[in-house]
């Protein structure tokens, strides 16, 4: 490393430990040594002290323990002139950088009531932990790009989001460069930021990216199975960020006049960069900081400087060995999965479809071969240069696909991920489905040419390249004459209830063969989900039919059938052939699994279940807590502590990680009695589920209980919640005992 590189790490690394020092002390005067500290919703106390130390900071007093070792850490500032020839040095600076910065941040939890201003976002909790980073385990995003500074220009600093979103690659943001930080400059041209869209911007200040280097730490925890503690579980934490996280740094500007001597950057961004590197992630700079090109701790170069703007990405991917997979359709703006929560707004609304403002529909129908005319694309009624603007104009999709293995069972598993394709698209929002899709297209996607057809060349791009083994011809017709669209969708309507009078009526009692999933295997080695006509997997994405037009399409993909073979217990739901199966799939950690029970013999959890059900003893009950509710529930724990406790592939009785389509299904723990010991429920998701919910309780001939299910509204205890369910005369307290 070049000595200006390294003195500067050292000096700034001294000048963190410090400050953690000065602010643990003031701490500690206010509050007494054993005051608890920490993170909000992270079973992983201060995540990368636990990473890199082995040490569970709970209090103060751990603190100081941790930040002992980092003064251990620190070598001596170096003078000026001091040559350093080795990374050893600065490197050690980083790590104490590290330790120092999570302390300065977690201390700024110990007020109950502290909260980032936005844009800025702080710590990134468990739950998110485990639904974004499992992205970057799987593929789905190629890596993450910390970036730490500001652009020269706000149109600069969007090209810059837009080209890393496009590429589905996380961004993190933290650090200014002359008081301007990138996040601020999106925030001026009203880019969405947040999980969503791949946009995250941690804190103003550099030591910020500590939450991106916390976020890391965890993954390798959580994804990668590397149980902390040890020194060489550091040194595998850091081994897993540099095989399997794709990550880089890029300085973006530069804070001239530091110390006077010349030096482009600030001790504290060098010192935090020697921190990434350790986790073997590279720092790319657009401004001529000293380069360190010899390989070593990160794959390829440590630090390649003086990249112009324009070549940032593209240098960045090289560098650092992403493995992109871009798939160029021929439309005139960004595409990818970054875009897929983007909301367009009233005021950024061109036109829109559907909705409550105007007619529309899609449907998905297998035809002949002879019947498709492969990347058709017909246009029947206006274009939307002809939309007023701000307006609504009616929109019928119709897509015909066909291919020698494409089935109509396979009809609505496709249809469903017109969402997912049309979502992609920059500038274009799209919610629901079937005759409720709501479609809008914003401003800035019209002005740069973003028409019709386009709608077209995507599904017909998308629909082959996800499904290339079952679809050969993609045909798309757009329709937005009123007259045409209201005709075709009584036809459309006709089709979706053929459709659910099929899948809805299948119950398991009707088929041979469950499904298996084994895909969350990645991180939860031996979690197996059992996907049953009449209970979908936990993360509710994959249905009896999902798994099994999966299984058509890879044989050696994550889904398999699964004979049921001969029953052992028919109210439980435990089959020889299931046992079987689960037994060599969770590497013999399961002799026995249960479809309908949650007390004996559960199925496992991974961890991306939409909803965990827990049994209350007291209550003789059961509660649903919900990823998206994160107050506190009846059991005394909030959904991400529940978490927790309940993931990793073991099985939990008393607990279940349920996708929500089971929840109204007949055989919801239906060894218990089912659906009649719900006691408790975010109001969100009651109302979220109302219709199915109200049409399951009046099959079972009791249609006032959907009254008597309390939710946060009702009671947050385990007390009051008994209190209510007595009051308003739950039947659940007449059922025999939950627990034997
Ligand atoms: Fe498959 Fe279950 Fe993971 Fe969903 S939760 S992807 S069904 S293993
Ligand atoms: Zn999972």
């Amino acid at each position: 490393m070049s000595k200006i590189i390294a003195s500067a790490a050292i000096r700034g690394a001294h000048k963190y430990v410090t400050e953690a020092e000065t602010r643990l002390k003031e701490a500690i005067g206010t509050y007494k040594p054993e005051k608890k500290v920490g993170f909000p919703n992270t079973a992983y106390n201060l995540p990368l002290i636990l990473a890199l130390l082995g040490l569970k900071v709970e209090t103060l007093k751990d603190c100081q323990e941790a930040l002992g070792h980092a003064k251990d850490l620190l070598p001596p500032v170096p003078e000026e002139s001091l040559w350093l020839p080795y990374l050893g040095n600065a490197l050690d600076a980083g790590i104490a950088t590290l330790i120092a910065e999570e302390i300065i941040e977690a201390l700024k939890y110990l007020d109950p009531s502290y909260k980032p201003e936005p844009p800025w976002l702080g710590f990134t909790d468990d739950a998110i932990l485990r639904t974004q980073g499992i992205k970057l385990v799987d593929g789905r995003m190629p890596g993450f790009a910390a970036c730490v500074g500001a652009l020269p220009t706000n149109r600069d600093a969007v090209e810059l989001a837009r080209g890393l979103q496009e590429r589905n690659i996380l961004i993190f943001i933290a650090g200014d460069s002359q008081g301007r930080s990138m996040a601020e400059q999106l925030q001026e041209e009203d880019i969405e930021m947040g999980w969503d869209t791949y946009i995250v911007p941690y804190g103003k200040h550099v030591g910020a990216a500590v939450y991106a280097l916390n976020f890391a730490a965890r993954g390798a925890m959580t994804f990668g199975g590397i149980k902390p503690g040890s020194f060489d579980a550091a040194r595998k934490i850091l081994l897993y960020n540099k095989e399997r996280v794709f990550a880089f740094v890029l300085a973006l500007g530069a804070d001239p006049g530091v110390n006077g001597t010349g030096q482009l950057l600030t001790d504290e961004k060098y010192a935090t960069a020697a921190g990434a590197i350790n986790y073997g992630f590279p720092v790319i700079a657009d401004v001529p900081i000293p380069q360190i090109l010899p390989r070593g701790i990160c794959t390829y170069e440590h630090v390649v400087s003086g990249v112009s703007l324009d070549k940032i990405i593209q240098k960045a991917v090289e560098v650092r060995g992403l493995k992109l997979k871009l798939s160029k359709i021929p439309i005139p703006v960004p595409y990818g999965a970054s875009f897929e929560g983007e909301r367009v707004r009233k005021e950024n609304l061109y036109v829109e479809f559907g909705g409550k403002y105007s007619t529309a529909f899609e449907l998905l129908r297998a035809k002949p071969m002879g019947e498709v005319e492969d990347g058709l694309i017909e246009l029947v009624g206006p274009d939307i240069d002809q939309a007023q603007e701000g307006k609504a104009m009616p929109l019928g999709v119709l897509i015909d696909v066909a291919g020698r293995n494409l089935k109509t069972d396979f009809e609505p598993v496709l249809e469903r991920r017109i969402h997912h394709f049309i979502s992609c698209i920059n500038g274009v929002m799209h919610i629901g489905q079937r005759d409720i899709p709501w479609v809008r297209i914003s401003k800035e996607a019209y002005e740069k040419g973003f028409r019709l057809k386009h709608y077209g060349e995507v599904l017909i791009a998308k629909f082959k390249e996800d499904f290339g083994a079952l679809v050969d011809k993609v045909q798309v017709k757009v329709i937005t004459d009123q007259a045409q669209v209201e005709q075709l969708l009584k036809e459309a309507r006709e089709i979706y209830r053929q459709r659910d009078e099929r899948v809805l009526g299948m119950k398991d009692e009707d088929v041979e063969n469950f499904y298996s999933c084994i895909l969350c295997q990645s991180y939860a080695p031996n979690h197996v989900c059992i996907v049953t006509p009449q209970r979908l997997g936990l993360c509710g994405a994959y249905t009896w039919l999902d798994c099994g037009a999966s299984y058509e399409m890879d044989q050696h993909g994550p889904n398999k059938p699964v004979p049921k073979g001969r029953v052992i217990e028919q109210i439980l739901g435990i089959w020889e052939g299931v046992n079987a199966y689960v037994k060599g799939a969770s590497n013999g950690n399961l002799e026995s699994v249960s479809m309908y029970s949650i007390m004996q013999d559960p199925q496992t959890s991974c961890g991306c279940f939409e909803c965990l059900v827990a049994v209350l003893p007291e209550t003789n009950g059961v509660m649903i807590a919900s990823r998206e509710y994160q107050g506190e529930t009846p059991i005394g724990m909030t959904f991400s502590t529940m978490a927790g406790e309940v993931g990793g592939g073991v099985q939990t009785p008393g607990f279940l990680g349920v996708g929500k389509l089971y929840l109204t299904s007949e055989k919801f723990i239906s060894a218990e009695g089912g659906i009649k010991r719900l006691v408790w429920m975010p109001s969100e998701l009651k109302e979220e589920i109302k219709d199915r919910l109200e049409k399951r309780l009046a099959e079972i001939g009791m249609p006032e209980l959907f009254d008597k299910i309390a939710t946060e509204k009702d009671a947050t205890t385990s007390e009051e919640l008994v209190e209510f369910l007595q009051r308003v005369g739950h039947p659940v307290l007449e059922l025999e005992p939950i627990v034997a």
